[in-house]
């Protein structure tokens, strides 16, 4: 049986790939036609034979989208909890205070990982980086949920834990570290060779400051052999910044380089705390000078940045110079477009000049940009011989409205709302905003559940047994009643 051919016919838009420019670009009443899962024809009416049409009227074909950093595992369940702090000496960041005590428990990962799919999916994402600890049933979540999967399994020999709110200080098991090494690797050889053909992988050590020198190397050379890249959390933390420097006298990104994993196999999240960042001004070393000759690139994850008052120095600047950038949503909301409408404000922002953040660096961060880092030149573009990973947005959506600059209408204005459907390898995995593969309403159920029981036992696992309503206090006090009083005339 051959593959069957699908038509969507007379798109008001699509955006496609200008190859010779490459760059994308606006095709008016277009066609595109993809075979099975491969893109066969974009542009003016397709004249051959189609085993189906799907009338294109009213609607903008856009390539899918690339999130190169996310943990479905457990953000989900941190809504409500990490947007706002009870206790600042280590506020600048989560990690260190709240990730160990909120963190959902490993068997309530599949309801997490399905919901932020199901967000996921409708805001138009079609790959995804999922950085995750090794579980039963994670690649089966992933097939199921239609998208195309990056697996990359969290692996570390230190862990964080903190005696007064204040000091940093690092468990290390070498032994434990070694294990989850071994799982990790099995993980991505079981995503490698999986039969969906749409699960991959890279070698993720989880972050510069608990993993060990060799640790890195070995990860590095298992990446290699594979052909796959590797991924790590580096310059993500004021704290982590300091604690390198303290450790070894090097900025991390000069330590990455002195053992020798900054290079074109490195993917840095979030990169963010070079030695010119605007909150580090260490004057000892030229860390984005070293990034732009090294080749590693950057996952830009703004939000949960941007929540503790922190940013980037800038997506404009760092693309500008030749350092390839993805966009990842890494916390909740999993929604791909809200996170590039604020990755465009915070780099204008953070650099006080409109053009360090412009739609164009983003939007090719979001597609072309974090397809080149996962090494897919088939993906985030639409162009004969990709893969058919798009979505269709409802041009006539009342917040498209005027649908003038229908990317920009998108970014700054509709977002996930008027995307209608998504489809990865041609087939449709949301349709009318509806996700067609996961039980989101049971799913959910499990997540609220799943969180419920964690933060019944904050106060066993918090340095100094507080609750959460204390680590994390609600905006409003709850009170049985008000106090009686005359209504005011
Ligand atoms: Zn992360």
């Amino acid at each position: 049986m051959s593959a069957k051919i699908t038509r969507i016919a007379n798109l008001d838009i699509v955006v496609g790939w200008d190859e010779a420019d490459r760059r994308h670009v606006y095709l008016e009443g277009a066609d595109l036609v993809f075979t099975g899962n491969e893109i066969t024809h974009v542009g003016p009416a397709f004249a051959g034979k189609s085993d189906g049409v799907i009338d294109g009227k009213g609607l903008m074909a856009l390539p899918g989208f690339i999130n190169l950093h996310s943990h479905p595992f457990s953000e989900p369940a941190n809504k409500g909890l990490t947007e706002e702090f009870g206790s600042d000496k280590l506020g600048q960041s989560s990690l260190y205070e709240y990730l160990p005590v909120f963190g959902l428990d490993p068997e309530d990962a599949g309801p997490s990982t399905r919901v932020a799919m199901s967000e996921l999916l409708k805001s138009g994402v079609t790959t995804i980086a999922d950085l995750s600890i090794t579980r039963d049933g994670w690649l089966d979540d992933l097939a199921r949920s239609g998208i195309r999967a990056v697996v990359a399994p969290m692996m570390r020999q230190g862990y964080w834990f903190t005696r007064n709110g204040h000091t940093v200080e690092y468990n290390w098991d070498d032994k434990a570290g070694e294990k989850a090494f071994g799982a990790a690797m099995k993980t991505v050889d079981a995503a490698l060779a999986h039969p969906s053909g749409r699960l991959s992988a890279m070698v993720c050590p989880s972050q510069i400051d608990t993993c060990k020198e060799g640790f890195f190397r070995e990860a590095l050379q298992e990446a290699r052999t594979r052909r796959i890249p590797m991924q790590t959390h580096a310059c993500q933390a004021i704290v982590e910044f300091h604690e390198m420097v303290r450790r070894h006298g090097k900025t991390p990104v000069e330590w990455l380089d002195a053992i020798g994993v900054l290079g074109p196999d490195l993917i840095i999240g979030h990169g963010i705390f070079l030695s010119d960042h605007p909150q580090i001004r260490w004057p000892h070393a030229d860390d984005f000078a070293r990034l732009r000759s090294s080749g590693a690139a950057v996952a830009h994850c703004p939000t949960v940045f941007a929540r503790r008052g922190m940013a980037l120095n800038t997506i404009g600047r760092y693309r500008d110079a030749g350092i390839p950038v993805g966009i990842g949503t890494d916390t909740f909301p999993h929604n791909m477009v809200d996170e590039m409408r604020l990755a465009c404000y915070v780099a204008r922002v953070m650099a006080g000049n409109y053009k360090m953040g412009t739609t164009r660096h983003v939007f090719e961060a979001a597609t072309v940009g974090g397809a080149a880092i996962l090494r897919r030149p088939d993906l985030g573009k639409l162009q004969p011989g990709c893969k058919a990973d798009f979505s269709l947005v409802d041009l006539s959506h009342p917040y498209m409205q005027p649908a003038h600059e229908p990317v920009r209408s998108l970014i700054y204005s509709a977002s996930e709302r008027a995307i209608r459907d998504v489809y990865i390898d041609g087939t449709p995995v949301v349709k009318d905003g509806k996700v067609l593969t996961l039980d989101v309403e049971s799913d959910t159920a499990g997540l609220i559940e799943g969180q419920r029981k964690r933060l019944a036992t904050v106060n066993k696992r918090d340095w100094a047994g507080r609750t959460a309503d204390q680590l994390a206090p609600p905006v409003y006090a709850t009170r049985e009643r008000l106090p009686q009083s005359r209504p005011v005339t």
